[in-house]
């Protein structure tokens, strides 16, 4: 993937995307947050609070948001490993009747392929198109690599997925200026540790980091500054909106709103009268205000695996083997992860998709893998026979010890807001 300057390339974006909306170009990167620009960011934030007439200065307090999200991150993948591929439209996903794309190279979005698509309309688009399978295990290892950079700069990360995350960086741990130098300093990181680019969008919220991460892409940078949120919200499609799907956006053009300046101009009346519940959340999205947190990764809750048979199976001896893989599959996890569980879970799914589960629980955590092997098959003698074959077998290990102590809580405090943009 050839490398574009921070404002460069815009393949990413989708087909009607208003692209002569203004949007903000990221700062020079040792630049400041000036005290002008803080004055008026005060002033705009106050009156959004007086607008929205609730609470929202609690979550207007001056965050500094990044989004990152990997640029068409299996297909990347695939390039790199397997140089042939580069340059070339790639799909990554099942090229059977019945496959789907899970993700597509920038090449193939020029014909039209887009994730999620079926993958005979794909190569319809694309008769070119060079299919792999995914391989999940390689993104799992690759988005670790990542989030430990990340984690390099602030605890406070929230993954949504292998290949994107919030992180709040209000709190400069590093001393390194401002939010934009930081976003930029893990793009180049990601570059150079894996040989993939990113893409980052910079804000004072999480909908607006998200939106500007979106707006360059590929390998791209945008930074919607303190009050500018409101005009860049302005200028998009509603349907560019988190929580706004197709059905929503349907409704709201029979409304008359098509961009988000339009929904800017209906009051909270008819925003209740059309809306219910969801009129707040829109009034705010209207306004570029988001009150969402970053929440810091969760501990994990269980670790396990779970294989769907290629063919029914009703055998109590085909299932000891089947659950013999599970186990060394499970186990390794377990050890990779450095986890401690006291609960084995065994589960079945029947042909008509019902499902049984059996579990049991020590009292301290399992210390082995033959005692773990040992509990598995023990959970399997007591639903054998069985009534009727089996379509998928799966264990896991939960109660898992949390070694690991919570992030500690950076909100508020003396250096709230010291971070320039
Ligand atoms: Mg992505």
């Amino acid at each position: 993937m050839n490398s574009r300057s921070p404002s460069g390339g815009r393949e990413g974006v989708e087909p009607g995307l208003d692209m002569a909306a203004p949007w903000p170009q990221p700062a020079p990167l040792a630049s400041a947050f000036s005290s002008q620009s803080y004055s008026r960011y005060r002033q705009v934030m106050a009156q959004d609070d007086a607008d929205s007439d609730d609470q929202t200065s609690e979550a207007n307090g001056l965050r500094k948001i990044i989004h990152v999200d990997m640029d068409a991150f299996y297909a990347s993948v695939e390039q790199r490993d397997e140089p042939e591929l580069r340059g070339k439209p790639v799909a990554v996903g099942g090229d059977g009747p019945r496959g789907v794309l899970t993700t597509c190279s920038y090449e193939a979005r020029k014909f039209g392929c887009r994730s999620a698509m079926p993958s005979v309309t794909a190569k319809r688009l694309c008769p070119q198109l060079i299919f792999r399978r995914p391989r999940f295990a390689v993104y799992t290892a690759i988005s670790r690599q990542i989030r430990e950079i990340f984690l390099d700069y602030t605890p406070l990360v929230e993954p949504l997925s292998l290949d994107e995350a919030f992180l709040d960086v209000t709190d400069d741990l590093k001393g390194i200026g401002s939010a934009t130098r930081i976003a930029e300093l893990i793009r180049a990181r990601i570059k150079a540790e894996t040989g993939l680019t990113a893409s980052a969008g910079v804000s004072y919220n999480k909908s607006l980091a998200k939106l500007a991460s979106d707006r360059n892409k590929p390998d791209g940078l945008c930074v919607i500054r303190p009050g500018e949120g409101a005009q860049f919200v302005a200028g998009l499609p509603v349907r560019r909106f988190f929580g706004i799907g197709p059905r929503g956006a349907e409704k709201m053009a029979a409304l008359g709103i098509e961009s988000g300046a339009d929904l800017r101009d209906k009051d909270i009346h008819f925003l209740r009268q059309h809306f219910g519940s969801q009129a707040d959340y829109l009034y705010r999205a209207a306004r570029g205000i988001d009150l969402r947190r970053v929440k810091a990764n969760r501990a994990r809750k269980s670790l396990g695996a779970e294989r769907t048979l290629d063919k029914d199976i009703s055998s109590g001896s085909a299932l000891r083997e089947v659950l013999e893989r599970i186990i060394a599959i499970t186990w390794e996890r377990i050890e990779k992860a450095e986890a401690k569980g006291r609960t084995v879970t065994l589960k079945l799914k029947h042909k008509d998709f019902t499902g049984l589960t059996r579990a049991r629980s020590l009292a301290r955590p399992v210390a082995s893998l033959a005692e773990f092997s040992k509990i598995g098959h023990d959970l399997l003698d007591e639903v054998l026979p069985l009534a009727q074959p089996v379509r998928l077998v799966g264990l896991t290990l939960s109660a898992l010890e949390e070694d690991e102590p919570e992030a500690p809580a950076l909100v508020g405090g003396a250096a709230q807001g010291s971070l320039p943009f």
